[in-house]
């Protein structure tokens, strides 16, 4: 028997699962440890509330957890509760799939002035991540500045601009819920440092801006490339531009009715934040393309903003003893192998990019490496102790463990809590989930 030990519930953590299962079959035990009680990653506290069918792709995880040889080990912190080097000594192989949690700074003056945020907090207020449920932005004041021109900032942009009605059917927890029902937001200003072909953005998530009742999207036609332009790009940035294309045409009475202005404002770069306190404005320098880089020219301005979320990309968190590229964010691996017996995948291996799907192969092509290690005897002979040796050292240690049996608890106790139309109603501190337990 061999044993894999996978830190991270998240896709990358369960798509790892699901290739060993197939690799190696009945021969491995594979524990996917999680430091919260419940699963699921970014599908539970990143990908949009308003996009359950994102979600949908849990099921197929919960099918790999249910299978004999997989087993959920929640509420463990590795590198706390456990060290990566005690897992080694019990597991075969260990894969870091920890995701990249942190957001990565602006570095622009003003930055800890209050009402500014990084994207994994925001999200992570919105989604009811325990670390963040507690952030209580002010949404009191006119203009949100939101900065990036990637999907993650077209989710914080469309969040802001839904309705009460349009959110119903979400899973958005209540606290953030009745915050966005009262806010008096009435301009949300999308700022890429580059310009319209160099957006990060998909056509169908950029498309949605399109479809809201209170809000418009706002692109000035001047701002767009010539339309011949567009011939070279690569398809899907294509179709994202001509979205683009059909927010500049829609006529300025239209936008007029709609009381929320979402404006895409291109070829500017933050270089601070300015208030008193909370942000008032955000001062930005327009730029030019250089061999595609955003370079400043010197011309600034400010743009009033009352609350600004920065959504330009994760880092991922450092563990002791494994070695880190600083300059990435990110562990320092070759193809997933940090080395023989510790490996990392998703956004722990390559950093914030891609879609869940690219996970997938992302799991298998990391197996296959276990799988080479293992017949090349870089793993060493088989016989190691695997989770009886983990159980051994939690009981020891007198962890409370949450096996998926728990999770399928506080899965219920969320769905009976849920409010009218919404999937459910998510606990969002740890002793919450641990109470659900009875
Ligand atoms: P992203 O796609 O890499 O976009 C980051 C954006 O931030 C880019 O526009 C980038 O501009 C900008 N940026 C970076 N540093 C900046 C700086 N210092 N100042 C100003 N702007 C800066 O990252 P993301 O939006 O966080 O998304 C992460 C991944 O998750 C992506 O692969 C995304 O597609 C995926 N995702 C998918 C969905 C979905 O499919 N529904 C939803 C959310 C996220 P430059 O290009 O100039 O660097």
């Amino acid at each position: 028997m061999r044993h894999i030990a996978i830190i991270g519930s998240g896709p990358a953590g369960y798509y790892t699962a699901e290739a060993a299962q197939k690799t190696f079959g009945d021969d491995v035990r594979i524990d996917v440890f999680d430091r919260l009680p419940v699963p699921y990653g970014l599908i539970r506290s990143g990908v949009a509330p308003d996009h359950q069918s994102i979600k949908g792709v849990s099921r197929r995880f919960e099918h790999v957890a249910l299978s004999e040889n997989v087993r959920f080990v929640g509420n463990v912190t590795i590198g706390s509760d456990v060290q990566i080097a005690e897992l080694q000594r019990l597991y075969d192989a260990v894969v870091l799939a920890t995701g990249a949690p942190h957001d990565r700074a602006l570095g622009v003056p003003g930055e800890d002035l209050a009402n500014v945020f990084g994207s994994a907090a925001f999200v992570g207020w919105y989604n009811g991540h325990p670390e963040f449920a507690g952030l209580a932005p002010d949404l009191s004041g006119r203009t949100a500045v939101v900065v990036g021109m990637g999907n993650v900032a077209l989710d914080v942009a469309r969040i802001l601009a839904k309705t009460p009605e349009e959110l119903r059917d979400s899973d958005i927890v209540t606290h953030a819920y009745d915050a966005l029902k009262s806010s008096m937001l009435e301009r949300i200003v999308v700022l890429g440092r580059r310009g319209p072909h160099q957006i990060m953005m998909t056509p169908r998530e950029l498309g949605e801006l399109g479809n809201l009742t209170r809000a418009a999207p706002h692109v000035d036609p001047r701002d767009l490339p010539d339309p011949g332009d567009d011939a070279m790009l690569e398809p899907g940035l294509r179709k994202a531009v001509r979205v683009l294309r059909e927010f500049a045409a829609i006529p300025e009475h239209i936008r007029a009715e709609q009381p929320i202005a979402l404006e895409f404002a291109f070829l500017n770069q933050p270089r601070a934040l300015i208030g008193d306190g909370a942000v008032q404005a955000i001062e930005v320098e327009k730029t030019v393309l250089e061999r595609g880089r955003a370079v400043g020219t010197g011309e600034i301005r400010r743009i009033p903003a009352d609350l600004v979320i920065s959504c330009i990309g994760y880092r991922s968190s450092p563990l002791p003893g494994v070695p880190f590229d600083e300059r990435a964010g990110r562990f320092a691996n070759d193809e997933g192998r940090i080395l023989a017996g510790l490996y990392c995948v998703g956004w722990a291996r390559r950093g914030p990019s891609g879609t869940i799907g690219t996970n997938r192969p992302d799991g298998f092509d990391v197996v296959e490496k276990i799988a080479a290690d293992m017949a090349s005897g870089a793993l060493g002979a088989r016989g190691k102790a695997g989770r009886d040796g983990f159980d051994a050292l939690a009981q020891e240690r007198e962890l409370d463990v949450v096996t998926f049996q728990d999770w399928k608890k506080i899965d219920e106790a969320e769905a009976a809590a849920a409010r009218e139309g919404a999937p459910r109603e998510k606990f969002v501190d740890i002793a919450a989930m641990m109470k659900a337990l009875g």
